[in-house]
């Protein structure tokens, strides 16, 4: 397959975009020179379309959009090798966090947004019943995501082995649950979270 070639410009290079992830992340993106070290250590860098080291380099170029249209940042698990390994002090598992919130607020365009609408219906489920509600989580994702016999067969095995409930039954200690929420949109407002 012909690869596409990417042009680089005045007009391409979005840097207050790196200077953004720099903000959000508490980490710089300009340090990094491309040893490589974060990559070799990561253990999905395999699943991913751009590994961790070009992560950062995509960003240095001011391409973030190639870095939100692809699936990498939602396959890191957070585990921090990078960060770790980095001969730079680059936190590269803090800029992942970074440019999934940015990925976040931007609804997409990521190919793998249904992972964004996944966690953004396990969050809802988890504020509105006070605990999981898999049968609706099931139902809202299929409709949602316009894949309407997903999983369909499995469902009635779950059912009868009693792994899937037909019914919710909602946490006594809602308002507990909603002070939860209530501080992370608060830190959120003042910066404190992402
Ligand atoms: S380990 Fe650090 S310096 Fe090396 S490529 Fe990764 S982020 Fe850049
Ligand atoms: S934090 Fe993410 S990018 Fe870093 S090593 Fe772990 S999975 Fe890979």
């Amino acid at each position: 397959m012909k690869k596409k070639k990417m042009l680089l410009s005045q007009k391409t290079m979005d840097l207050d975009m790196v200077r953004k992830v720099e903000q959000l992340s508490g980490t710089s993106v300009r340090r990094c020179f491309q040893c490589g070290k974060c990559s070799a250590g990561c253990p999905m860098a395999t699943f991913m379309d751009h590994p961790p080291n070009r992560i950062v380099r995509l960003l240095q170029l001011g391409q973030w959009q190639r870095i939100l249209a692809g699936r990498s940042i939602w396959y890191c698990v957070s585990c921090e090798t990078c960060s770790t390994r980095c001969p730079n002090q680059v936190h590269l598992a803090s800029i992942m966090d970074a440019l999934r919130k940015l990925s976040w607020d931007q609804d997409g365009p990521s190919k793998e947004s249904y992972v964004q609408l996944a966690n953004r219906l396990f969050l809802e489920n988890i504020r509105t019943y006070g605990r999981q509600y898999e049968m609706r989580l099931a139902a809202v994702f299929n409709v949602k995501s316009g894949q309407f016999l997903k999983d369909m067969l499995l469902g009635p095995k779950l059912l009868s082995k009693g792994k899937l409930k037909v019914f919710h039954q909602k946490n006594k200690n809602m308002a507990e649950v909603e002070k939860i929420f209530s501080r992370i949109e608060e830190m959120r407002r003042k910066g404190e979270a992402l």
